[in-house]
């Protein structure tokens, strides 16, 4: 068994990222590993899968500019997912959180004891919320619904919520629509949707992930949907020898 990884680091614990990681500045990648991969299993990291030949059975694989293929019998992509983005112009200080490197690249930030704006009070918004509260910093936390993950939890869990987001010091701004940032070398700010700026020295866009299924989709593998790859048993194609997994599966 061989598995490759686009990212250059081994497998890590991806919750800590919003969570000790980020409160914790002694903390190391090294201190958020995954156990040790068995000794048969080959792991080669910084490699990117870029396609499959099915008639050939290869992965095709990029590291750094050299692309090669890889011979396979069966085949698990289980490609995760990227964060979504805004569609805005980004100054630098505007921050997406999925990888430890964008964690080192935030904490980085955090360290200058900056006003912090968070977009999207979903979980990856809240627990970064909480974290730079737990940092001392003077937090907003803007959301387009009328509270914290209502949408997905429901009004009663969205009021509990808002309650303990206010209890801890940050501030929310609930119903709101982010239109911009305002800053060219350096973020400085967000423009919400009725002109007004709120300051801001980092800000956080926490608005979701969207399954990273370029691979699964380009070779139709796993039956994969438009999104991502479907999950229900016997709409995948077990026969080829292809299974979604993950963040990237869709159950229907
Ligand atoms: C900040 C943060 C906090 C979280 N906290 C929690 C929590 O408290 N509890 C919880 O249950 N979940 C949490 N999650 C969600 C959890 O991390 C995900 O559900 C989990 O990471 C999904 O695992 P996965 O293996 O499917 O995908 P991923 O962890 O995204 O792993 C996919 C890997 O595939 C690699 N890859 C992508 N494309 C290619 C390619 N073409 N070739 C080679 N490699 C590729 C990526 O680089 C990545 O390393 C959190 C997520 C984040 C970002």
């Amino acid at each position: 068994m061989t598995v490759f990884g686009a990212e250059p680091e081994a497998a890590y614990q991806r919750p800590a990222l919003s969570k000790s990681f980020l409160t914790s500045a002694a903390l190391q990648p090294d201190d958020i590993r995954l156990a040790a991969t068995a000794e048969d299993v080959r792991v080669e990291l910084g490699v990117r899968a870029t396609g499959l030949d099915l008639a050939s059975r290869r992965l095709r694989l990029s590291d750094g500019g050299r692309d090669r293929t890889h011979a396979v019998d069966g085949l698990v992509i289980a490609t995760g997912a990227i964060p979504r983005t805004l569609p805005m112009r980004t100054p630098p200080g505007v921050h997406v959180l999925r990888t430890v490197a964008d964690a080192i690249a935030l904490r980085a930030d955090l360290a200058h004891k900056p006003r912090v704006v968070i977009v999207g009070a979903g979980f990856v918004g809240s627990e970064v919320a909480s974290s730079c509260r737990t940092l001392g910093l003077d937090v907003t936390l803007i959301e387009a619904s009328a509270a914290p993950m209502e949408p997905v939890l429901g009004p009663e869990v969205g009021t509990a919520l808002v309650g303990l987001h206010r209890d801890h010091g940050t501030l929310l701004r609930l119903r709101t629509q982010v239109a911009g940032f305002t800053g060219r070398d350096r973020v400085t700010g967000v423009r919400l949707a009725d002109g007004e700026v709120v300051p801001a020295d980092v800000v956080v866009v926490g608005v979701g992930a969207r399954p990273s299924h370029r691979l699964a989709a380009r070779q139709r593998a796993g039956a994969a949907g438009r999104r991502a790859v479907r999950a229900r048993p016997g709409r995948s194609r077990p026969d080829r020898g292809r299974r979604g997994r993950g963040a990237l599966a869709a159950s229907p």
